[in-house]
C-alpha cells in the first residue's frame, strides 16, 4: 500500500531527516569557491576601504572653502600638488588649498570632499577656480564605509556568488571554508533502457535520466556518479544498491510505482533499516516518488518519466542536497502571472511547464500544454508553475509561484 503524503509533508519529512546528517567541510582556493556553501560566517577582518578615497576625478578640498560658490562667484584655491594613485598624498591640505586627485586616490588629511573636474577651471598652473559648492563627504568614500571590521558579511550556509568571491578577495582571502560537495549515486532502472551512445532496438529507448539527473546534481552543488542502467530484476537492483551505499545520497529513477515490475521500494527495504519512509506524493507529475533512509543515507526513487523525475528532483532532492552541504537557501523561485486559465484537480499539487516572458515590465507565464512525459516541454519551457493543492483551477491573470528550470 502506498502512503501518499502531500508535497509539504514530504518536504518536511525529508528535511527533518536531513537535518541530523553531518555537514563536512574543507578549505579550498577562493578561485574555485563560486557555488559552494560557506561552513562558517564570514566576519569582516578589516575596514574597507582602509583609507578615505575619492570617487571622482577632480580636486580634494575642504568643503567649507567652497560654501557659497556659484558660477558667477567661483572660489579660488591654490593648487598644493597632486595625489598619485596608490600613494600617500604629498602634503596635508590647508585652508585655501586644493590637491589634484583621481578616482580612488587617497584623500589628504584635512580634506573632506572632492570637486569634480567638470566644475573647476585652471587659472594658470597654481590656481583653480571652483564653480560649485560641495558638501562635506561629497564624492568621497570614507574608511569602513564599504565594510566595517567585525561585521558579519555572509552567514554560514550561504551559497557563494561571484560578488561574494570578489568581496573575500578585497579582504585578502585566497582560501575559504566550504562544505564538501555531496557525492551522489545515480541509477536508472528499466529493461527498455539503453545507453545514449547506443542505437535503440524496437521497443527500447535511450536512458535520459542518468544524464538529466547528473546535470541537476551538478547544478545543485553535488558530484554525480553514474552507476548505469539496472534491469527490472529485484536481485540485480539490490546488488546495485549495495554498491551505491558508499555515496552520500542515492537517486534511482524508474520502477517507483507499485506494479509487479517496480522493485525500487522493496529493494530499499531489503537493503536495511528503517527503509522506505514514504511512497507517493500527491502531485502531478511525479506522484510515484519514494524516499527512504538506510544506515543514515537518503535514497530517492523518482518516477522514470524524465519530466516527473525533474520535478521530483527540484522539489525534494535539491533541498536535501543543499541541506547536506549546510545550506537552506531556496534558489530560483519567482512569481509570475499566468496568461490563460488552467484546470487542476483539487487534492494534489500540479506543476505546469511554462515559458516566462516580460509583458510591460511584469513577469508573465505561458503554460505549455502537452503531456508530462514529453521531454520537449521542459526544453521549450523555462519554468514550472505551481498550482497549490487546494486549487480547483487558475484564472488568467492570477499570480503563481514559478521555479526557474
Ligand atoms: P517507470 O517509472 O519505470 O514506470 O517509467 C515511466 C516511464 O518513463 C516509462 O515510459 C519509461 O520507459 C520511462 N523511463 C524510465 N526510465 C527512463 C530513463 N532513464 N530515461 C528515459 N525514460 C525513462
Ligand atoms: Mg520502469
Amino acid at each position: 500500500m502506498l502512503t501518499v503524503l502531500t508535497v509539504a509533508e514530504a518536504k518536511e519529512k525529508i528535511l527533518t531527516t536531513a537535518s541530523i546528517m553531518q555537514v563536512r567541510g574543507n578549505k579550498i582556493p577562493l578561485i574555485d569557491a563560486v557555488g559552494r556553501v560557506l561552513t562558517r560566517p564570514f566576519i569582516v577582518s578589516d575596514d574597507l576601504p582602509l583609507f578615505n578615497r575619492s570617487t571622482m576625478d577632480g580636486f580634494a578640498v575642504m568643503a567649507k572653502d567652497t560654501f557659497g560658490t556659484t558660477d558667477a562667484m567661483p572660489a579660488l584655491l591654490e593648487i598644493a600638488g597632486e595625489v598619485l594613485m596608490g600613494q600617500i598624498p604629498p602634503v596635508p591640505l590647508s585652508p585655501g588649498y586644493a590637491l589634484r586627485i583621481s578616482t580612488g586616490g587617497m584623500l589628504p588629511d584635512g580634506s573632506d570632499a572632492v570637486v569634480m573636474v567638470e566644475y573647476t577651471e585652471l587659472l594658470g598652473n597654481k590656481t583653480v577656480a571652483i564653480h560649485r559648492a560641495v558638501a562635506p563627504g561629497e564624492n568621497t568614500i570614507i574608511r569602513g564605509e564599504d565594510m566595517k571590521m567585525g561585521e558579519t558579511l555572509l552567514s554560514a550556509g550561504h551559497i557563494l556568488r561571484p560578488q561574494d568571491v570578489g568581496a573575500l578577495a578585497a579582504l585578502g582571502y585566497t582560501e575559504v571554508d566550504v562544505s564538501d560537495k555531496p557525492r551522489v549515486a545515480i541509477l536508472s532502472t528499466g529493461d527498455e533502457l539503453v545507453m545514449p551512445d547506443q542505437t535503440p532496438k524496437p521497443g527500447q529507448i535511450r536512458d535520459i535520466n542518468s544524464y538529466l539527473l547528473a546535470a541537476m546534481v551538478k547544478q545543485a552543488g553535488g558530484t554525480p556518479t553514474l552507476l548505469g542502467i539496472i534491469p527490472d530484476q529485484a536481485d540485480e537492483l539490490l546488488f546495485a544498491l549495495k554498491e551505491a551505499r558508499a555515496f552520500d545520497c542515492i537517486i534511482l529513477s524508474g520502477g517507483s510505482s507499485a506494479g509487479t515490475r517496480d522493485h525500487t521500494a522493496a529493494a530499499i527495504n531489503k537493503l536495511g533499516n528503517p527503509g522506505v519512509l514514504f511512497h507517493g506524493v500527491s502531485m502531478r507529475p511525479g506522484k510515484p516518488l519514494i524516499f527512504g533512509i538506510v544506515d543514515d543515507k537518503p535514497y530517492f526513487g523518482l518516477s522514470g518519466n524524465p519530466t516527473s523525475a525533474m520535478v521530483g528532483f527540484l522539489l525534494f532532492v535539491q533541498p536535501l542536497l543543499l541541506h547536506l552541504a549546510g545550506s537552506r537557501e531556496v534558489p530560483n523561485l519567482l512569481q509570475a502571472r499566468v496568461d490563460r486559465n488552467l484546470s487542476s484537480a483539487s487534492g494534489r499539487e500540479d506543476y505546469f511547464r511554462a515559458v516566462l516572458y516580460d509583458r510591460d515590465g511584469e513577469l508573465w507565464a505561458r503554460p505549455l500544454l502537452g503531456q508530462a512525459n514529453l521531454i520537449s516541454t521542459v526544453v521549450r519551457g523555462n519554468a514550472l508553475l505551481r498550482i497549490p493543492q487546494n486549487s480547483e483551477g487558475i484564472e488568467a491573470g492570477e499570480i503563481l509561484e514559478a521555479i526557474l528550470i
